[in-house]
């Protein structure tokens, strides 16, 4: 079964985005390590290394569906983050625009009758619902802790102990 030109273009923007989100995890990694924040560095690497899977799961079933693939060029995240609280905002910013964009995906299956893509899509559909629930978690433990001294400390080794434990 073919995949039509906009549905195909739409799916290929979204692998350019799954492997954005890659590099952004990647270098909110780099800045935990450069503070020393062990825990929540290895955490943003194990969501670096799954939207790395998104982007492969995508590009695979394209394949499958004899889609062309179109690799574009991947910006460069703006690692400008100043605490771990405007990390973490940042990441729940993101994971909702990627909803967005997923939503957007399985409306653009709809219209075009595409039932198959729609339920491929449905996974990533409730990934993202997972995703959100987390980081807003994560998000209000952060800013908790953020308020004494030594209270990201803690989190961040509860973190070391559950990502590398
Ligand atoms: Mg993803």
């Amino acid at each position: 079964m073919i995949m039509n030109e906009k549905l195909t273009e739409h799916f290929n923007k979204q692998i350019n985005r799954e492997f954005y989100s890659a590099y952004m995890y990647f270098a909110m990694s780099t800045y935990f390590m450069e503070t020393n924040y062990d825990g929540f560095a290895s955490y943003m690497k194990k969501q670096a290394e799954e939207e790395l899977g998104h982007a492969q799961k995508i590009h695979d079933y394209l394949l499958t569906r004899n889609a062309k693939i179109t690799l574009e060029r991947i910006e460069a995240p703006n690692a400008t983050w100043v605490n771990p609280v405007d990390i973490f905002e940042s990441a729940l910013e993101h994971e909702k625009y990627v909803t967005q964009h997923i939503h957007n995906l399985v409306k653009i299956a709809c219209d075009e009758s595409d039932y198959a893509a729609k339920i491929f899509l449905a996974d990533f559909v409730t990934e993202q619902v997972e995703e959100e629930s987390t980081f807003y978690k994560i998000l209000e433990s952060v800013r908790i802790a953020s308020d004494c001294p030594c209270g990201m400390r803690m989190l961040d080794a509860k973190f070391k102990r559950t990502c590398c434990g």
